[in-house]
């Protein structure tokens, strides 16, 4: 972990947050690798729930909301963990996280006393008057927004169930310990899916479910996670959140233990029918082949976007051979690499070499976008360099390409990431051959 994290910092993914004032706990800031990386995450995933399919509308839902909103849903009521403080050293702590017989902190015993419910919505007022009704809070979770929105899906695109609805965003909440680089902090995003269904046919619904943690598992797949690393936990009634009929955890090894990567949860008509009795709004759904209506029932995949990036990235940290000859690369699938391309003149004082690279680099920048310029150093230095940030394809242009060995005239050499292994490529197949790969 601590070299990842160094490595993070010290290449340009994640820093930590407000770090020239000695940082904010909690919080983190994605450099330019750090953000491109996490875009590439977000659109595969849209591509894949929103886009290639034909029952899921996008969304973008307001991260301030109405405070009946998180009323109705029973966050201001229930969304809190078990705070403990260590009378000794006023450390705090989740009660759940720690052998409480001794103050992990000071090393006390017995100095923490009974736990209290501690509310983890950052609570904030709308408006320049302070007052109990200007009350808001920043969202702990993306789900809500869309709850909310239903009727506008309902009212202005006619959908048929089963259908669902998918938002992408922020979501913030003010945890006791928060720890682990990027695993747990206060504020991250979610990719979250709110997928409504009829709950009359309770073998479809279980289908459904079924098909959705498949869809999960998918995605981790094209995102280049070990399967040997990821475990499907099904929670126990007794440790499921009061509404859910059902729950489906995925976690993950990460370099600290196994943990909750992903969540899927059989949400029943808990949310819907909760704003719909505290709105007075009808949230309910008319089935024009039965004609009759009801609340639909609503299954909800859930992934957090910020424990993926750290997954990816652990997942992908490799070292080839020992001591100063040690290679750290970043073995990030293609499709999400931050930088897909690096391309290089075997020297950078020859005119025609330079010009050459130049005029290649251009051209792929084009077509690619993240494609990077490195003439600094051996060519053996910039390998090293492009390795630790998971650049899958490095183009260097030499004297073969200028024509010296007329054979090779207008090829260049790609060196691939993963095996440091080197090969011909015409400049005019470039293109495609990148193109095949990175898909
Ligand atoms: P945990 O038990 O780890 O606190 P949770 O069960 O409360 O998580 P959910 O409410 O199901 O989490 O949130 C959905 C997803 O959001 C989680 O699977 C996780 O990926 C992500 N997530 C939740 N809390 C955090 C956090 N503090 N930092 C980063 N990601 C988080």
């Amino acid at each position: 972990m601590e070299q990842l994290v160094s490595l993070c910092k010290r290449r340009g993914f994640i820093f930590q947050g407000s770090e020239i004032y000695g940082g904010l706990a909690g919080t983190f800031d994605y450099g330019p690798l750090g953000v491109a990386l996490k875009n590439n995450i977000k659109n595969l995933w849209w591509k894949q729930f929103v886009e290639n399919r034909t029952d899921m509308y996008g969304f973008d839902a307001a991260i301030l909301m109405n405070q009946k909103v998180w009323q109705a849903s029973g966050h201001v009521g229930g969304f809190s963990d078990p705070l403990v403080e260590c009378s000794n050293c006023k450390s705090r702590f989740r009660e759940d996280q720690i052998d409480t017989s001794k103050c992990p902190s000071c090393g006390k015993e017995g100095t923490f006393g009974q736990a209290r419910q501690f509310n983890m919505m950052f609570k904030t007022n709308v408006g320049a008057v302070e007052n109990e009704d200007s009350v808001s809070y920043l969202r702990p979770e993306t789900a809500q927004g869309m709850f909310v929105n239903f009727k506008n899906i309902l009212d202005t695109f006619h959908p048929k169930l089963p259908f669902g609805m998918a938002q992408i965003g922020k979501a913030f909440r003010n945890e006791i310990a928060p720890r682990d680089f990027i695993f747990r902090v206060r504020e991250f995003e979610q990719m979250e899916i709110e997928y409504f269904v009829d709950p009359r046919n309770e073998k479809t619904v279980n289908e459904i479910f079924d098909a959705l943690f498949e869809e999960q598992m998918s995605f981790l797949k094209k995102i280049g996670l070990d399967s040997n690393k990821i475990h499907k936990i099904e929670v126990p009634a007794e440790d499921r959140a009061h509404y859910s009929k059902r729950s489906v955890d995925t976690e993950y090894d990460f370099p600290f233990g196994q943990k909750e990567l992903l969540g899927l949860a059989y949400r029943t008509d808990y949310d819907l029918s909760a704003h719909m009795s505290s709105s007075g709004v009808d949230l309910t759904y008319f089935d024009e082949e039965n004609k009759d209506r009801f609340v639909p029932h609503c299954i909800e995949p859930t992934f957090g976007l910020d424990r993926l990036i750290l997954a990816v990235l652990s997942d992908a940290y490799k070292v080839d051979g020992e001591g100063e000859d040690a290679r750290v690369f970043l073995a990030i699938p293609p499709a999400i690499s931050p930088i897909k391309i690096c391309v290089s003149p075997l020297v950078k004082n020859k005119d025609g070499l330079v010009l050459k690279a130049r005029e290649l680099f251009n051209d792929l920048k084009k077509s690619f976008g993240a494609v990077v310029w490195d003439d600094n150093g051996n060519i053996g230095k910039r390998y090293r360099r492009q390795d630790e940030i998971g650049t899958p394809f490095c183009v260097v242009v030499d004297f073969d390409t200028l024509g010296e060995n007329p054979e090779l005239l207008d090829t260049v050499t790609i060196r691939h990431r993963d095996t440091g292994e080197q090969e011909r490529v015409a400049i005019k197949d470039l293109k495609k051959y990148i193109e095949d790969k990175i898909n």
